[in-house]
């Protein structure tokens, strides 16, 4: 940290960071968020209530009250030393975006002062010109104008450098007109339906309660690798995966792993992002080793969904850079490795009224607890009606590599509720209400001095995408570096849409006499009876499952190009433009970008490839080739010549030329490929030729080149193989 620079930050005390590695975080948390104790200091009373008043009911911030606000802002930033202001916002990249304006306007003319300026009008809204961000077809590149709306239900904060201080405003990014081009619009846009939809059927049981919002904790998996042998392998700089690479002798099979002692270099560089987090007010509380080497976790306490998503964006961001100091690399790749445990990002998701009650708590009684059955079984409904499209939200390049594949959930969309609550359904669909099933499970040891605890009513299910943990679902299916806006989007639209229902199909009832709970529990018995296919608490990654989810008639979409189709089925036109949460431009647009994205992530890996075999792979090859060829010339020239090494050496030299050979031929093929997918004449059929065509023959040739791996001197092998990037710490 550079101290003259600290020294002129204008009223605060120099940065200590070695003091805040022990200072409690509580003294800390959030000093760079314009958090309630800065509001209450910089806004005027009466600018403070009415800011209150709007984020209460939701009612649009006037110009006026902007400008009181965009004062106080202003005076709090710079007296925080932020010298730049910017709208910070989520297009449909999977990066945040962010264009800086200094608060400094230079005087006019000689008569006037120059002045640091910030409006009402610069804080609601700027203007990037944003013809490069991705649309759709949303704009054309002459009508580029987009425009970045702040969102004052998020938390603004100021990020630091070492030699800047910027304040970020959290927006919304919207086309000129109107349509959403990022992924926070239609997060905001299902958070608000679905707040309406839970609290008219919360007030079923209790009329008090003000509104619900949806809560997210979400648990970030990662890879840590050295920074100089990161940059030795272009396609971890470039794919932000290996594309090729065997897993080493020792891999993850030693289970030495997860929960592991943290090595040194990489507690040192969690401690340093996590302070980075806590001042930023992302209130991270958990750390792990996770089970392949290399892999680590952190997760948060969950927030409200909106302040969740923006913090794991940051969260990601500031990972990335804190780690470069410490001459590391994250990799936040679905897939870095093939053969050893992928990356997710568990969200573990639930319902809350206003005042914190978890709708999804069962209490100790969950046949008795309607109030959980009504929000549990709804749940489970919207995702039955809405599996496809639910698989569709979690598709990417990157989550094809990981879902299916053995530590991950496989591609068919279930729900785990664990033994316990399936009995409780099971007794509840024939029975409705009911007494507890099962008295409190206690976990006794029979030790000395052992404490005896209470067990959890659900075990774990690492197999289900989908599984209940007690009191919130863990969505586990959502890849590591996704957005997680686009997997909550759509599954708080399909509940919201679900409870919507739910609420007209009571009212129904209670029309024609039936008391609240009757009517409650008719609907729900009729809703599970429909719903409970996508019940499912065996095995995820068996093979039983996939013909059981067949015969269910539940969808199987191993890869981006089949899932995504779903989001132009006419149930999730139908869907999003019933409850206003995109239109069907708006969701056409959103299936472009994401086939567009598949097929540009394929073609560069295809390109990489080709161009890392011809570059590096095939001259090391070929040198070693030439080695053995003249090993096996001299060893023919010694009077022995029948010997064990010649025929071992011819034996190699021939597997070798074979190797050399597949991949001159795949490459030849895969150069082809590349061509012919711009030959095609939409999207669609580009996505499919990417998926059925280039793949494939990118996986061919990572074959032969990992065979090779295997046969070339380990000296000409110009890569660090997986042992030294896994093994390093
Ligand atoms: P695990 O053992 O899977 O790590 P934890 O109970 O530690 O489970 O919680 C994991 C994550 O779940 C944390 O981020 C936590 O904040 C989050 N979580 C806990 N309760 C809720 C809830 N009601 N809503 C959303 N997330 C929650
Ligand atoms: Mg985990």
């Amino acid at each position: 940290m550079n101290t003259a620079f600290q020294q002129g930050s204008r009223h605060l005390a120099p940065l200590d960071r070695l003091a805040l590695l022990t200072d409690p975080v509580s003294e800390y948390f959030g000093s760079n968020t314009f958090n309630r104790a800065a509001m209450e200091k910089y806004l005027p009373e009466d600018v403070l209530e009415l800011f209150d008043n709007a984020l209460q009911t939701g009612r649009t911030i006037e110009r006026s009250l902007a400008d009181a606000f965009a004062e106080g802002l202003k005076n709090w930033a710079m007296d925080n030393g932020a010298k730049h202001y910017t709208h910070w916002f989520q297009p449909l990249n999977n990066a945040t975006a962010e264009k800086h304006d200094a608060f400094f306007k230079p005087a006019t003319d000689r008569s006037k002062q120059s002045l640091e300026i910030f409006s009402g009008s610069s804080l609601m809204q700027q203007e990037p010109d944003a013809s490069s961000f991705p649309s759709g077809g949303l704009r054309n590149t002459a009508q580029a104008r987009g425009y970045s709306v702040w969102d004052p239900t998020a938390t603004i904060f100021i990020l630091e450098t070492d030699q800047s201080k910027t304040l970020y405003i959290p927006s919304i990014y919207v086309s000129w007109t109107g349509e959403a081009l990022d992924y926070k619009t239609p997060l905001l846009r299902s958070i608000r339906l679905l707040d309406r939809a839970a609290t008219e059927v919360t007030r079923l049981f209790n009329p008090e309660v003000k509104g619900v919002k949806a809560t997210l904790g979400w648990e970030q998996e990662y890879f840590v690798v050295d920074e100089e042998t990161f940059k030795r392998r272009p396609d971890l700089v470039l794919a932000g995966r290996t594309l090729f690479g065997n897993k080493p002798a020792r891999n993850q099979q030693l289970e030495d792993h997860y929960f592991g002692a943290i090595p040194e270099r990489v507690q040192n560089f969690i401690a340093n992002f996590e302070i980075e987090a806590h001042r930023l007010g992302i209130p991270v509380v958990t750390r792990h080793n996770e089970v392949a080497p290399n892999q680590f976790e952190c997760a948060p306490m969950f927030e409200d969904v909106n302040n969740a998503v923006d913090h794991n964006l940051l969260l990601m961001n500031l990972m990335q850079r804190v780690a470069r100091k410490h001459r590391l690399r994250v990799l936040l790749h679905e897939k870095p490795f093939a053969g050893i445990n992928g990356s997710g990002k568990h969200n573990n998701w639930s319902l809350s009224t206003y005042d914190g009650q978890n709708l999804l708590s069962p209490g100790k009684d969950p046949g008795h607890n309607l109030l959980f059955l009504t929000f549990f079984i709804n749940i489970v409904a919207a995702i039955e009606r809405h599996e496809a499209l639910i698989r569709a939200s979690i598709a990417t390049p990157g989550n094809d590599h990981r879902l299916g594949a053995n530590e991950a959930p496989p591609a068919i969309i279930s729900v785990y509720t664990g033994e316990f609550i399936a009995q409780v359904l099971e007794r509840f669909e024939t029975d409705g209400l009911h007494e507890a099933i099962n008295a409190k499970l206690m976990l006794h040891t029979d030790l000395p001095c052992i404490p005896i605890v209470e067990l959890d009513s659900t075990d774990r299910n690492r197999t289900s995408p989908f599984p209940f943990t007690g009191n919130k679902f863990e969505y586990r299916a959502v890849g590591a570096s996704a957005n997680c806006a686009q997997a909550l989007t759509v599954l708080q639209t399909a509940v919201a849409d679900q409870l919507i229902q739910f609420s007209e199909s009571v009212n129904e009832q209670m029309q024609s006499g039936r008391s609240v709970e009757e009517s409650v529990v008719a609907v729900l018995q009729e809703t599970l009876g429909q719903a409970k296919r996508i019940i499912f608490n065996g095995n995820g990654y068996s093979a039983e499952w996939e013909a059981e989810a067949a015969r269910r008639g539940l969808s199987n979409n191993q890869t981006t190009p089949t899932a995504i189709s779903a989001y132009l089925s006419s149930k999730s036109i139908e869907l999003f433009e019933r409850n206003k949460v995109l239109t069907h431009k708006e969701l056409d647009a959103r299936y472009e970008i994401f086939a567009e994205e598949y097929i540009k992530v394929i073609e560069l890996e295809a390109r990489l490839m080709v161009e890392l075999c011809q570059t590096h792979i095939l001259p090391g090859a070929n040198a070693y080739l030439g080695q053995l060829a003249a090993t096996q010339q001299q060893l023919a020239g010694l009077p022995e010549n029948d010997s064990h090494a010649l025929m071992t050496t011819q034996f190699n030299l021939k597997k070798l030329l074979e190797s050399v050979n597949c991949v001159l031929a795949n490459i030849h093929v895969l150069n082809e490929k590349i061509e012919h997918l711009h030959e095609q004449d939409s999207t669609t059929l580009a996505l499919q030729y990417a998926g059925n065509e280039v793949k494939p023959v990118l996986e061919a040739t990572r074959k032969c080149a990992d065979t090779l791996e295997l046969l070339v001197d380990d000296a000409q092998w110009r890569f660090p193989k997986y042992r030294e990037m896994l093994f390093s710490f």
